[in-house]
């Protein structure tokens, strides 16, 4: 018998690890889908913009279904904790920002990564810090979703769906490229790395 996982046991296998980040980015996609009334995506129906590339975004893709791939999670290297969703059909958007709650353990977890960092800690040291930063996570995850993070209706405007383009042939390295990123030069189509060497590679 197998058990099934859970949204959020699916969440760290896709990401990898338990953190912070990763919870984050669990809340902001309960709290989206709350309130676009949504189930996860299958077809595009939904988008999610991520103004940031951090942990977060992997619990995005795994429980709203919005991915990289698909087009529809699309990613603005801003650097801030702050995402928005909106679904095509019904023409409404949400976006959600931090609020970054008190945290559980947060003092003695800081201080005993100050600890490893520095090159002190024990194996005693390293195994609390894991329990602490696990019951961290736990605590954080049973918060109300209003205390975790603030969701504002938006204006929708959001990217038409992912376009199929031809491809061209680079003529410096034989390779298919897409064609709206390719670039021309003496007349001929080139991929963007290639384009960054023209000077060394074309000999001039
Ligand atoms: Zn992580
Ligand atoms: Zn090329």
């Amino acid at each position: 018998m197998c058990m099934e996982k859970t949204p959020w046991e699916r969440a760290v296998e896709f990401h990898g690890h338990v953190c912070m980040g990763l919870a984050l980015g669990f809340r902001v996609a309960e709290a989206a889908m709350g309130a676009l009334g949504s189930m996860r995506d299958v077809d595009e129906q939904m988008i999610a913009i991520a103004e940031n590339d951090s942990c977060a975004v992997d619990a995005i893709q795994v429980i709203t279904g919005c991915t990289v791939g698909k087009g529809n999670l699309i990613l603005r290297d801003y650097g801030k904790q702050a995402f928005t969703f909106a679904l095509r059909e019904k023409k409404k958007a949400v976006r959600i920002t931090e609020k970054s709650p008190a945290r559980l353990n947060q003092e003695a977890v800081s201080a005993l990564r100050e600890k490893i960092a520095a090159g002190n800690a024990s194996d005693e040291d390293k195994a609390n810090l894991k329990e602490m930063s696990d019951e961290m996570v736990k605590d954080y995850l049973a918060k109300p979703l209003g205390e975790v993070c603030s969701v504002t209706e938006i204006t929708y405007d959001i990217p038409e769906k992912a376009r199929i383009f031809p491809s061209v042939t680079c003529f410096s390295c034989g390779e298919k490229v897409m064609e709206p990123r390719a670039r021309l030069q003496d007349g001929k189509a080139i991929c963007i790395p290639c384009a960054g060497n023209y000077e060394r590679g074309w000999g001039k």
